[in-house]
């Protein structure tokens, strides 16, 4: 990688510089007789002839004359011994000897100071403002040009170069002129012209690409300067050098060129510089790029202000300073690529091809070669691709870096609720557990009243728990849906009776209303189901008071496999104002705060019934007048299982004693727990032998087998995970059902893959323990 770009590099410098083993002009003659000029361009560098304060054309021949190399500023000039000022005018002349076979013929001539004429052979072919005498005659101007030339007699050229200057600091002709094959010379100047367009293009496009970058994403700072650079130098490209923007705008006047010129040259360095300190920042020495960026700023100024022959003089200085600068700069991407900085290695090889655009744009510039343009033009798109790149890259890498800081904190979150609410849930089930064992000692009455809202209050707690927790399992999109058979009815009943005790208290009548043609079973998640309606039911009967509740079930159509059911809860209560009926579904919302706090609740039972049943693609609806009641109800298709069997619409007796005669290990470092968990087992008649962690439950087992173990699973020397494995290797088939204040997500697999055959959630109530053992022994009773 490295060595490609080393290799780059010297191309792109070795190729910049034209063939040089041409014929030169000497004492005002290039005799290129000899020379094949199809195909050819002849730089007209050498010795010419020159006329200090002379302006020759038409009247040559002129008077004395002096040899000059040519180019040459006159600033760098003498004429009769003594140096010569920035600011006049001369003319030089050649003299072309051409062989009698050639192609037709065309002059290319860069831009001089300030203002230029060329005639061939006696006949005006070129020029760029108007040269004068003085400052009130000459019309200064910037415009290369390539000209085809007339098809002369004879075989010979007399080129005369008029140069005049009264603006600039310096003055006269600095860049090499061209004669050859006018098919080559015109293409070539043509070609170059569209590659400054398109580069501009390119350059001034990128450059609103980052601005949008910059307005429309994190305000990056780096990312603005970097635009801001990419659109100054991009008028440069088009400003400067061939000055291809009087291609569009002829009209353009010297002045507003050469201000534009210089303010975009130091407003893009500043910008550099910024972009650079913004960049990397701990890599950078401030003062010394706030320093630069000053000396841009005040530059910039100076160009406002001043006029151009002053302005102008400092451009040399300035020029070794960027040098300087760009040197710096790769030091500091140097740094920043050890520092491991996101992109640095992009913007270290970015940096050094810019360093070497700058020196063949200099070299060129001071004269010394002539760069083919194609390859700046190359080096140019290279460093531009790369400093994207770095931008995209830390683009990127911030996009990156917050999605992983995002995932974090959800994980934080999830593993937040989890502690919370294994720590909250341990001591909820000692509440719970020993509430339900106090209630079945025959309490007081007055003692009764106080147990019962004891346990109202820690299964409200343990409601706001789940829902919270709920909720959050929604909101990760971790719900997944059973489709088993289940009934319908069923569930309708079983809710009403769990709430037939709350709706006597707040003197409801509490109902169902079951479509006699629903007479099969369903396919679905019977505990969405359950939760949706249970919800739904207790909500109505919070906010009823002395009025009815119906849960209804309605068959609105039926096909073979499918059936339409429309479930509905319907109360006469309170209402809901229309303004609220949108708002009440989304999360932690009250229709009216003041009026819940006397009700209780947290404001997400419905947001979680509607995201369960929009997971489901089904809509929760409600329909409520304020003081009349409402009705929440969903319409929901369902496919037809078996035909419900009477036996399980019967409700099954419990018996007082449901587990008698079993044995049961219950294992649990807890004796909080432990005590709740015994006395529920012992009061449905089972013999329980207990054990404080993994190994001593091993232990007792070897002493009696037991027909089940209810296991907790953290516990000290041996949790719960390892005992069950020994359990199990030891060849014991008998069940075990993990006893945890875990959430099921986090436990199923271990669960599942230590052997164990079921989990229940501790705070539990005693009829969930009862129904899972029951589903795992048979009790000979
Ligand atoms: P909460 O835990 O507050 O009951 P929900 O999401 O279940 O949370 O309900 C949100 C709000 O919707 C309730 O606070 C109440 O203002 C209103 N609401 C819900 N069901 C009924 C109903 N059957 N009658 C009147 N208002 C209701």
């Amino acid at each position: 990688m490295k060595r490609s770009f080393l290799y780059f590099l010297s191309i792109l410098l070795v190729l910049s510089h034209s063939a040089w083993a041409l014929p030169e002009p000497r004492k005002g003659i290039l005799d290129l007789r000899q020379t094949n000029l199809k195909n050819q361009e002849i730089a007209l560098g050498g010795e010419w002839k020159w006329y200090w304060h002379q302006l020759l054309i038409p009247q040559h021949p002129a008077g004395e004359s002096e040899p000059i190399r040519f180019p040459k500023l006159f600033n760098n000039s003498t004429w009769k011994g003594k140096p010569v000022p920035a600011q006049g005018y001369a003319t030089y002349e050649l003299t072309v000897l051409l062989p009698h076979q050639r192609p037709p013929l065309a002059l290319f001539i860069p831009d001089c100071y300030t203002a230029y004429q060329i005639s061939v052979n006696g006949q005006v072919v070129m020029s760029s403002g108007r040269p004068g005498t003085s400052k009130e005659t000459i019309i200064p101007y910037w415009s290369p040009q390539a000209q085809v030339l007339p098809d002369f007699p004879g075989d010979s050229l007399l080129i005369l170069l008029e140069v005049a200057n009264f603006q600039h600091s310096k003055g006269g002709s600095y860049r090499e002129m061209e004669l050859g094959d006018a098919q080559l010379i015109v293409s070539s100047f043509e070609k170059d012209k569209a590659l400054d367009f398109v580069l501009a293009g390119c350059l001034f496009m990128g450059g609103l690409f980052f601005l949008g970058l910059f307005g429309f994403g994190k305000h990056d700072k780096a990312i603005l300067y970097f635009a801001l650079f990419s659109i100054f130098y991009s008028y440069r490209i088009v400003g400067s050098d061939l000055h291809v923007l009087h291609t569009l705008f002829p009209n353009l006047s010297w002045s507003f060129s050469i201000h534009m010129e210089y303010l975009t040259l130091y407003l893009s360095i500043a910008a550099f510089v910024e972009y650079t300190r913004r960049l990397y920042p701990e890599d950078v020495y401030h003062p010394v790029m706030k320093a630069m960026r000053g000396i841009c700023l005040a530059m910039a100024l100076g160009v406002l202000i001043l006029s151009p022959v002053i302005f102008t003089q400092l451009i040399n200085q300035f020029l070794l300073l960027t040098f300087l600068y760009v040197g710096y700069a790769i030091y500091i991407y140097l740094k920043a690529a050890r520092n491991q900085r996101p992109g640095a290695t992009y913007a270290l090889m970015s940096t050094g091809i810019l360093l070497v655009v700058f020196v063949i744009i200099n070299l060129h510039y001071f004269g010394i070669i002539t760069p083919k343009k194609f390859l700046l033009f190359v080096g140019y798109i290279a460093f531009f691709f790369l400093q994207s790149l770095i931008l995209s890259f830390r683009f990127a890498f911030a996009l990156k870096q917050a999605k992983s800081q995002a995932e974090e904190g959800l994980k934080a979150k999830s593993e937040f609720l989890s502690t919370m609410s294994h720590e909250i849930r341990t001591p909820l089930n000692s509440v719970i557990g020993m509430t339900y064992l106090l209630l079945g000692d025959q309490p007081r009455s007055d003692q009764k009243q106080h147990l019962d809202v004891m346990l109202f209050s820690a299964n409200n707690l343990l409601n706001i728990i789940n829902d919270i927790l709920d909720f959050n399992k929604i909101e990760a999109g971790k719900v997944t849906f059973e489709s088993i058979p289940f009934d319908a009815t069923l569930i309708a009943r079983n809710c009403i009776a769990s709430y037939q005790t709350y709706a006597q208290e707040k003197q409801n009548t509490l109902t169902t209303s079951i479509d006699p043609k629903l007479k099969n079973l369903l396919l679905g998640d019977p505990t969405r189901t359950t939760q949706v309606l249970n919800n739904l039911t207790h909500n109505a009967l919070k906010f009823t008071q002395k009025g009815s509740v119906t849960l209804g079930i309605e068959m609105m159509s039926e096909t073979d496999t499918d059936v339409q059911l429309k479930f509905s809860v319907t109360d006469t209560g309170i209402g809901i104002d229309p303004a609220k009926q949108k708002l009440i579904f989304e999360r932690f919302t009250q229709a009216d705060s003041s009026m819940t706090r006397s009700f209780g609740g947290t404001g997400l039972g419905l947001a979680i019934c509607k995201h369960i049943l929009e997971l489901q693609s089904v809509e929760l609806q409600l329909i409520s007048t304020p003081g009349e009641g409402s009705q929440f109800f969903y319409i929901q298709w369902l496919k037809k299982g078996d035909p419900i069997s009477v036996v399980e619409t019967q409700v099954v007796e419990t018996p007082v004693q449901p587990l008698l005669g079993l044995h049961i290990l219950l294992v649990d470092d807890q004796p909080m727990n432990i005590l709740a968990a015994r006395g529920i087992l012992k009061r449905w008649g089972a013999q329980v032998e207990t054990a404080s962690d993994g190994q001593q439950a091993l232990d007792k087992m070897e002493e009696k087998l037991p027909s089940l173990v209810l296991m907790d699973l953290q516990m000290p020397i041996m949790d719960g995970y390892e005992a069950t494995r020994h359990i199990r290797q030891r060849g014991y088939t008998i069940p075990v059902i993990a006893l945890t204040a875990n959430l099921i997500p986090e436990i199923e697999d271990k669960v599942k893959i230590s052997g164990m055959n079921d989990i229940v959630i501790k705070p539990f109530k005693p009829e969930t323990l009862l129904q899972v053992i029951q589903s795992h022994v048979k009790v000979s009773s």
